[in-house]
């Protein structure tokens, strides 16, 4: 993919470091490259800018990340049925641009496209966490405050840590991402401990919310090619949004899913509905006023987040679970931040608690 950048801001003390070497390297002469001493400021807002949000995407920092890596998913909480899944943020936003992004008021203070110089110090963290817990097996994810491959091209962190990971018995490292930027992977042997996920999207979804995203279709192609390069692979219907025809749409994208990967090969699979908080529904529909999935019917939940009308949301849920239940081989399947009794009434049974369902993950 080739995402526009307007100029790159290499702090003090990074320009000699592998990943600054190669950005600069892969951006030749296209890009201005900025030395400068702080990059705070520069990662804040643009005031001058009309949409400072979107500005930020196009300005990337390379600094020093001097809070620890590692943290649990934001997305956990004793209110919902969660995955245990935990966190590296290896970079901070992302040059794509969805309409439903929650980055849009997480990151709103913070907007520019940071990479972290330093990030194989994470390595360390990770092995204090193995030795923490030398019984345990952990699935770590760097898909969270960006897209783990947007930009894998320039950065080619994928490398590092996949020849991390493949040597750590206990950790799955899960690659989540809406591109089909895999030529490094196919470089590098992931020794079974690595795994892509795609959230996957309708072709309607992708084309009114999802810009600058690579297509469905060429997600569900990658992945096939990962897979058969020796990773495996999973996939996210998250957001799920209840638009018209949306059932049919789903399970036609589902179908061909199924007819690129077989079940079997399918880690598993995750489902989520649309859900904003007041202030991400404001800036989003602010930014995004055409955008129809916007807008659909909702309800205030407890948790304080606008979310789908609980019985279209149920319907979808209970739709795409079904296709899956019945494709042939059993995928595990987990909802997103979605209290207990909503998994219930989906999958019948009680959610099996965090711990457990994340360990199931990282080790099916
Ligand atoms: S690809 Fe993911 S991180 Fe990037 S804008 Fe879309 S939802 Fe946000």
């Amino acid at each position: 993919m080739n995402f526009e950048i307007d100029s790159i801001f290499v702090e003090r003390g990074c320009a000699d470091t592998p990943l600054a070497t190669r950005v600069i390297r892969a951006a030749a002469t296209r890009v201005p490259i900025v030395h400068i001493d702080d990059a705070r400021e520069l990662a804040k807002p643009d005031p001058n800018a009309r949409d400072p949000f979107g500005a930020g995407k196009r300005r990337m920092i390379i600094a020093r990340r001097k809070t620890p890596f590692l943290m649990a998913c934001p997305a956990g909480s004793s209110r919902f049925a969660c995955c245990g899944y935990l966190v590296l943020t290896l970079a901070s936003n992302c040059p794509m641009d969805c309409s439903y992004c929650f980055l849009q008021e997480y990151l709103a203070d913070n907007p520019a496209f940071q990479v972290y110089a330093n990030f194989t110090d994470s390595f360390d963290e990770l092995d204090r966490l193995i030795r923490s817990a030398p019984d345990k097996h952990f699935r770590v994810g760097t898909g969270e405050l960006a897209d783990s491959l947007a930009f894998d091209s320039m950065t080619g962190m994928s490398r590092d840590l996949i020849e991390f990971f493949s040597t750590r018995e206990n950790l799955t490292l899960e690659f989540k991402t809406k591109t089909d930027e895999i030529e490094n992977l196919l470089a590098t042997d992931p020794r079974g401990r690595v795994l892509v996920s795609w959230s996957l999207s309708t072709d309607a979804v992708f084309r009114s919310s999802e810009h600058r995203t690579a297509p469905p279709s060429a997600r569900i192609k990658a992945a096939r090619v990962v897979l058969d390069a020796g990773y495996r692979v999973a996939f996210h219907f998250d957001p799920l949004i209840a638009y018209e025809n949306a059932q049919r749409d789903y399970v036609e994208l589902i179908d061909e899913l199924l007819d690129t990967i077989s079940p079997k090969n399918i880690s598993f699979i995750s489902m989520g509905g649309l859900r904003m908080t007041p202030g991400l529904r404001t800036v989003a529909r602010r930014r995004f006023a055409n955008d129809p999935m916007l807008c659909g019917e909702e309800v205030m939940a407890p948790d304080g987040r606008y979310r789908t009308f609980t019985p279209l949301r149920l319907k979808l849920f209970s739709t795409l679970a079904e296709r899956f239940r019945n494709c042939g081989a059993e995928i595990p399947a987990y909802l997103c931040m979605e209290p207990a009794a909503i998994h219930e009434r989906v999958f019948g049974t009680v959610p099996p608690r965090p711990a457990t369902i994340g360990e199931r993950l990282a080790s099916s």
